[in-house]
This record gives C-alpha cells, structure tokens and sequence, in this order.
C-alpha cells in the first residue's frame, strides 16, 4: 500500500534511486558544544528514515559521523578563558574544562550517545579523527588537491571576498605542537611539505601520516560519496542559497564522483515564546535530557515526527498535556481503538516506538497522572492506588509508573500553578452557609454510595444550580486544597479516601 507518511515516502525514493545491499542514512555534527533539542531533529529525522527502511524490509544503517577532528575554534561560554592556548587543536585532542572526560568532544560525545539511545536511536557511530589517523581518505584527500581550483572557484561564488590565492582544499596538523597552525606545500602524489607558526618543519606521505583533514565545506561531499550516502537532511541555514549543501552538490559530483543522494531540508524547533530558533549562539536551548524530565521518550520521538518541512515548538506548559494526548490518540489508532484511524498517524506512531510489545499499554492521561501524583504527594505507589478509583482496569505497570514520575517531575518544575495543589490535611477554617452546608452532605451522601467521578461531577453541578454553581464549587476546593480552582472536581473527589472525603464534606476533619 502506498504510504503518506513523509519518512515512508523518502525511504520508498531511496530504494527507487539505487540498487544496493545496504542503504546508508547519515547525520553526523562537530562535538564542540551540547547537542541540544534543536541539534536533535536531525538525528530523529534521519532515524525516522532510517527506520522506515528498515520497516519495508531492507538492509540499512544509520551511520552518525563524528565530525571531532575539527579544530577547537573558539572559547565558548562558560568554558575558562584559560582554554585558548588549545585553540586549533582538533577538539579530541582538547582537555575537558569540566574533568570528567578524555576530551573536549567526548564531554559532549558522551552525554548526547545517552540521549540518543534513550530516545531509542541506533546509530553506529563514527568518528573522523580515527577515519582520518588511519588514512582512510588518502586518495578523497588526493583528489581535493588536484581539484583544488574547481573547489576554490566553487565556494568563491558564495563569497564577498574571495578565498586567498594559496588556499588549500585542507588544512595539516603539526606533530610537534598539534594545531593547525600551519601552512603546507602540495608536493604531488600524497606528499606534503609544511611549516608551523610554532616554528616545526616536516614532511610527509599522507597514505601514513593522517595528520591532513579537509575542511567542513570539502569534507561534507567527501564523505557523502566515499559512504556513498542515500539520505542525509540537513537545516534550512544548510539549503539557503551559498549555505553548505548549494556548494556541496558540485564538490560531490565532479571532485569526488557521488551517485547522488536525497538531502532534503527539515525546518527549525522553536522554544514555546521565543522567535529565534533553538541554537547555542542565542543560549536559548533546552536539553533532550530536560525534555526526557518530563516527556516520555516515545511521546519525544512523536512530538519531533511532524512533517518535515513545519517548524514546532518544544513547550513545558499546558501544551505538553496535549502532546501526550495527541500521542495516546495514535496509539489507540495504531492498535485499532479508535473509530476513525489516521495511516499518517499510525505511521507516525509506528515511527515512535521504542520497546516493541503484542498489546497496547496502558493509556492513564498524564493530566490524571499528575492529580494522582500531587494527592499521593510524589508517592507512586499511593498514585496507582489513586488511579486505579477512576481507571479500575489499570495494572500500574511500567508505563503508568514512568508517567507518575515524569508527571511529578512537571509538577515540581514547569507546571503552571493553576494545576497544582497539596490536599489539606486538616479542616481549614472557612464560613459556611446553611445551604451550602445541606449541598455538601447531599455530595457527601452521593460519595459514599460510591458513584463515579463523572456522575459526581454532575451531582454537584446540580446542587450547585440551588444557590450558586460557580460558589459551591470553590468552596469545596477551598475545603480540600486552600485554593478556589483545582483539578475537575468529580473526577479528583472520587480519586481519594472515600472516608476522608465524606469526613470534610461534613466539616468533621
Ligand atoms: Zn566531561
Ligand atoms: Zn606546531
């Protein structure tokens, strides 16, 4: 069947374009700072892919290229100022300001791996300082300084001023100091001759010596032809006219032979408020570690699977209840529990999934989760027990587990106040009419007959309707959480102590 999905329909053209064993899907970025949120929905959208291959039924890898034998090019914030004297090193060979890795890149290598594998990608890593040490480029690097003028003239185009007259398609790291401030003569064949500002002179025959790397703009096509990669997406910065993919198709074709590839462009993630996209530079990011606080990894891979060509907004407020609703909307539709089914959805669900199992899990809505968890006051056990009076079929098991503590989590950190409460204790001291007073042990009757939380919802509704709806309902919110809003009352009254309840609706304690 065909398939309207976005991510299908790339992995159906990629199989049309070539014939091949194996399809190669690739991300890769310089680790020179934290791979944040934004960074992210490239190595989901290629995931995404990578996926949908593998779901028709052919051979695939998503290969994630390690761009850490770049030069360490700038002090970022919150790195000592003393981290200049490593400025030109490549950023493997930087020492980690913070002490707790090798390196400068494996500091953020590390962290995003984590991540990565626990929004469920499996991506086999590659790093390019080894690729480049073990002189696996040497004849791509060859081919570069023989093209050298076409490449020149090519990103020349795109530029105000351009490239100096001794411009070379790469750059050398010295053995004496290990930066690249150098400055090299091509000898011909694979033999170079340099000089460093630290004053070392050598020579060398690249086929032994990986010591030579190409810089981003030629090291892009480079390796798109030498993995002869099927899909890469890149941002929109990349696609803009003289951005790096205008330049690259060029260099791909006639410096390196590529067969072609499908690049197409992803849009940008935003921050709930601010115009600028998500990027260090702006010092707007959020982690996808913070993401994972509070979203359910499996909800993060849905949220990041919009069409590929719409921005969207990473948001901590109320939205997140209806990103988690929208989620659990597909899953039903995926497991056929829903009277109408969306493919797309079911698609992008499918796309989502992260541990594979034979019935759908159990569905507590986060907005239940998080009165359940603010009754228990963070005890999760106690919030099962709170669930289960309105959801009676569920088991507490890992999914119902995980969103009590993610929902706790929000609770703590980002919830707006309007959702959050603490059960009072003790009866608070409130004037109470006789009316009023006659509604609340006509509810608390009503309760103690057991009845659901939406048939209490409309009990109260109605005693309300005697003397004043909107009154009766604050004051019961007044009596158990100190505030005149809450959580939907029925629902939250049927959820606790059935005793308690009935005890403070008489104002006996
Ligand atoms: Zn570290
Ligand atoms: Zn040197």
């Amino acid at each position: 069947m065909e398939k309207s999905h976005w991510a299908y329909k790339y992995a159906e053209q990629i199989i049309k374009a070539k014939e091949k064993d194996t399809y190669i899907v690739e991300s890769g970025i310089t680790p020179s700072g934290v791979i944040h949120a934004g960074n992210f929905r490239e190595v989901l959208t290629q995931d995404f892919v990578y996926r949908a291959l593998l779901d028709i039924g052919v051979n695939a890898v998503y290969q994630y290229v390690w761009d850490d034998y770049d030069r360490f090019r700038k002090v970022p914030k919150g790195v000592p100022k003393e981290w200049e004297e490593y400025i030109g090193l490549p950023v493997t060979k930087t020492p980690d300001p913070w002490g707790c890795h090798d390196s400068y890149a494996s500091h953020f290598k590390d962290a995003f791996m984590k991540e990565a594998e626990q929004c469920g990608v499996e991506a086999k890593y590659i790093s390019m300082r080894e690729e480049y040490e073990k002189g696996v480029f040497s004849d791509e690097i060859k081919k570069a300084l023989e093209n050298r003028d076409f490449i020149k003239s090519v990103l020349d185009k795109y530029r105000k001023e351009p490239l100096p007259d001794d411009w070379m398609p790469a750059r050398v790291y010295c053995e004496k100091c290990g930066k690249d401030t150098t400055r090299f003569e091509w000898l011909g064949d694979y033999k170079i001759k340099y000089v460093c500002d630290c004053g070392n002179e050598g020579e060398f025959d690249f086929r032994r010596k990986g010591i030579i790397k190409l810089p981003w703009r030629v090291d892009w096509p480079m390796r798109l032809a030498y993995y002869d990669v099927d899909f890469e997406s890149s941002g929109k910065e990349h696609q803009a006219a003289g951005g790096s993919m205008t330049t690259t198709i060029p260099i791909y074709k006639k410096v390196f032979g590529g067969r072609g590839f499908i690049g197409p462009m992803y849009e940008f993630v935003y921050f709930k408020g601010q115009k600028e996209k998500m990027s260090s530079s702006a010092g707007n990011v959020v982690t996808v570690s913070q993401l994972l606080e509070v979203y359910e990894a499996e909800v993060i891979r849905y949220m990041y699977n919009t069409r590929i060509n719409r921005s969207f907004e990473i948001s901590f407020d109320m939205d997140l209840l209806n990103t988690y609703n929208y989620f659990d909307k597909a899953e039903r539709m995926y497991y056929g529990k829903e009277k109408e089914i969306d493919e797309n959805e079911v698609d992008r669900y499918r796309l989502s999934v992260i541990e594979k199992r034979d019935e759908m899990p159990e569905q507590p809505p986060f907005s239940s989760c998080v009165n359940a968890i603010q009754i228990a006051l963070g005890d999760i056990e106690k919030a099962i027990e709170v669930l289960r009076k309105l959801y009676p079929e569920i088991e507490g098991k890992g999914r119902t587990r995980r969103r009590l503590a993610l929902a706790w989590n929000w609770v703590k950190k980002y919830a707006p106040e309007q959702v959050k409460f603490t059960v009072k204790e003790s009866l608070p001291e409130l004037e109470i009419d006789d009316k009023t007073k006659q509604s609340l042990k006509k509810i608390a009757e009503k309760v103690k007959e057991g009845i659901d939380g939406e048939s209490l919802q409309a009990v109260i509704y109605e005693e309300g309707k005697k003397t004043d709806v909107k009154q009766l309902f604050s004051t019961i919110y007044l009596l158990f959480i100190g505030k005149s809003r809450g959580p939907r009352l029925g629902p939250f009254l049927a959820s606790m102590d059935r005793d308690f309840v009935v005890n403070r609706l008489l104002l006996k304690g």
